[in-house]
């Protein structure tokens, strides 16, 4: 074989099974990067490819965060199953081009095939339906943003903003994820088109309250058209009420779009579907396979009932494109993108392999294991400060809370000493969390325990002023 085909093979192989024994965090020291980058690397001269591969890989190993260690409780981008990498791989061979269903019907297909089930497990099976994969949620709920525009204002394609009497205004909660105010920019709609609705004691979206936002804005001259539910807050793993959102909308004639990128792998999962019932309502939906089904990243999905609104929003006329499908089967017709990467098939391979109900399985292990962090941590003196089934824990300790340790020093200890990764988030009405998330199907008990373990030893450290805080690098030697 090609040596460096084998040198690749080895490295995947090698990796996977390293990375646990590896620090999570890499060391501090990144303002050295661009110049170990210049010392090893004059791009006016060539290099043999084996080379080049065990360097990148060893530079790949020592300055990255990984994200793929079970013991990375941060956000979700966690580790891929071999399917992903095996995907990647022949989707880079091939490089087959989707933008026109003619360039690739298979790949095309294959995209279409993964997509209507997984849209059969949101419950979108008995109705026209608009579907494609997308960089990520952000793309997703871009692309909902204008398929929604296209629905309420017929004219908006061709006449654009301007000619619109009422300032269109959409509705999202507090803790949605701040795409929709890239979105808002990108539109053209603006910031100030975006009505943030405060949630309840749990930060779900209050429905009385969009109530009230919406008569306020119609009385006040505006246009709302659109309401966006989350179904698993990137925070706190809030999921607002679905099915009441639904009906306010359906009364309303608002578009309801649901931002399921992570939480959307919940409908996989006996134990949780029951708490995204409404879903199945939206005229839209955001998933992003990426963050919670162990697909590589770039991974986006987007799900919509109303083709025409879609085609609106992306509707255009190509001639030197081979293929011009009367059904609107073009994906460069039908999206945002126009070269179009063959992005479903890690995703095809990944379900395929394991099966929806496989994939649930592991979606309901990692949700109980979200339960043992939160006993467990419970149990240890933490107090849990976020309330939702989804494996995203937000706490603090009495010691945090009554001021004696800011938060950011329990952090600092954790990171640096490189055996595990977890972030801190700002909730409303609470102040600064703590908050881990478990997404990484080969997370274990083992690597809960030892999180809270060593969470509650940097407690009592600090607390007794025994930490090695700011003096210690990472602890664990690099290879
Ligand atoms: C991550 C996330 C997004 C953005 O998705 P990308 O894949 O990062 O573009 C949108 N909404 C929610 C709720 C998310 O968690």
């Amino acid at each position: 074989m090609d040596p460096v085909l084998e040198e690749l093979i080895r490295e995947i192989e090698a990796f996977r099974a390293d990375v646990r024994h590896m620090p999570v965090v890499p060391p501090a020291v990144f303002h050295e990067l661009s110049e170990e980058l210049a010392a090893q690397f004059d791009l006016s001269r060539p290099y043999p490819l084996l080379l080049l591969l065990r360097k990148v890989a060893a530079l790949m190993r020592r300055w990255n965060l990984h994200n793929t260690h079970p013991r990375y409780f941060g956000l979700f981008s966690p580790a891929t199953k071999p399917a992903s990498v095996i995907a990647d791989a022949l989707v880079a061979l091939y490089n087959p081009q989707l933008a026109g269903w003619y360039a690739s019907p298979i790949a095309n297909e294959i995209e279409q095939f993964t997509l209507r089930a997984l849209a059969g497990r949101l419950g979108l099976e008995e109705c026209p339906l608009a579907a494609h994969f997308t960089t990520g949620g952000a793309e997703a709920n871009m692309t909902a943003v204008l398929a929604a525009l296209n629905q309420a204002f017929p004219g908006y394609a061709e006449a654009g903003l301007r000619a619109m009497e009422d300032q269109p205004v959409f509705y999202i909660s507090e803790e949605a994820h701040g795409s929709f105010v890239k979105v808002a920019c990108a539109t053209g709609l603006g910031h100030a088109a975006v009505r943030r609705v405060p949630g309840d004691s749990t930060n779900r979206m209050d429905v009385a309250a969009l109530a009230s936002a919406v008569e306020a804005d119609l009385s006040d001259g505006f246009a709302p058209f659109m309401v966006v539910g989350t179904a698993g807050t990137t925070a706190s793993g809030a999921i607002d009420p679905l099915a009441s959102l639904a009906s306010f909308c359906q009364e309303q004639r608002l578009w309801l779009h649901v931002d399921a990128a992570w939480g959307g792998a919940a409908v996989l999962s006996p134990r949780l579907r029951g708490h995204l019932v409404g879903i199945e309502a939206a005229d839209s939906i955001s998933w992003d396979a990426a963050k919670w089904l162990s697909v590589a990243m770039g991974a986006g999905m987007f799900f919509c009932r109303h083709p025409r609104a879609v085609r609106d929003a992306f509707h255009v006329d190509a001639s030197y494109m081979p293929s011009r499908c009367v059904d609107g089967r073009d994906p460069y017709v039908s999206t945002m993108q126009w070269s179009r990467r063959f992005i479903g098939l890690k995703v095809f391979l990944t379900v395929a392999e394991m099966g929806l109900d496989g994939l649930g399985q592991e979606i309901d292990r990692m949700a109980s294991l979200g339960d043992v962090l939160r006993n467990k941590l419970v149990m240890d003196g933490w107090e849990i400060l976020n309330d939702t089934p989804l494996p995203v824990v937000c706490f603090t300790h009495r010691l945090i809370g009554n001021g004696k340790i800011p938060p950011a020093d329990v952090l600092k200890c954790l990171l640096s000493g490189g055996s595990a990764w977890l972030s801190s988030v700002e909730l409303r009405g609470v102040g600064t969390a703590l908050r881990a998330c478990i997404t990484n199907y080969q997370s274990g008990l083992e690597d809960v325990s030892f999180l809270v373990r060593t969470l509650s030893k940097i407690l009592s450290d600090l607390s007794d002023g025994t930490s090695s805080l700011g003096s210690s690098g990472p602890l664990s030697p690099i290879p």
